[in-house]
């Protein structure tokens, strides 16, 4: 059995913090139901975090991105997500990059729930998507929650994950605002 695969191209980022809150968020979307089947899916998964620096410029259709800004790739055909965020230890670029990270993972969690499904945009988002147009339901929906994320204040979630010092010892909790996405994965 395969388990989901977490790789680190950064240098400074604390590992243990950013894997701790990256298992918390995806598994937090099971606890009220066993679906086995979604986590064995889950587990067929790659995330690999990335330096800003390391962005590759191959964004095919966005344009003018830029790519010191923590931002991400979800590429359901291959299973991987592909993060860039900024290779800083500090809590509050943690709360930056892990907005980005959870992003990426609700393309994730959304495409493992709902491979099929359609659906059409809301707003226009920040690449192609215009309002009404169809695409894919992990795409659309997580575009148009980030959207109503700053116009409504909706959508973010606080999970909680436990800080550690260097050498491991448990010295408090952190709490990290994320993308929520649970209503769609509870049912
Ligand atoms: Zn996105």
């Amino acid at each position: 059995m395969s388990t989901i695969q977490l790789n680190f191209l950064t240098s400074k980022i604390n590992e243990r913090k950013y894997t701790d809150a990256i298992l918390e968020w995806i598994f937090s979307h099971f606890r009220s139901k066993i679906q086995v089947d979604k986590i064995m899916e889950v587990n067929n998964w790659t995330i690999n975090v990335y330096p800003t620096l390391l962005a590759s410029y191959d964004f095919g259709k966005i344009v003018n991105l830029n790519t010191q800004i923590p931002h991400g790739v979800c590429k359901p055909t291959t299973k991987t997500v592909d993060c860039y965020v900024k290779d800083i230890n500090n809590d509050f670029v943690m709360l930056q990059n892990f907005m980005t990270v959870s992003h990426e993972l609700a393309h994730m969690m959304l495409a493992i729930f709902y491979p099929d499904k359609r659906s059409t945009y809301r707003y226009n988002d920040k690449s192609w998507g215009k309002v009404g147009q169809e695409g894919n339901f992990f795409v659309t929906e997580v575009h148009d929650r980030e959207k109503e994320m700053v116009l409504e204040k909706k959508w973010i979630r606080t999970i909680e994950v436990w800080r550690w010092s260097l050498a491991g010892r448990n010295i408090g909790k952190i709490y990290l605002p994320s993308f929520d996405i649970t209503d769609l994965t509870s049912q």
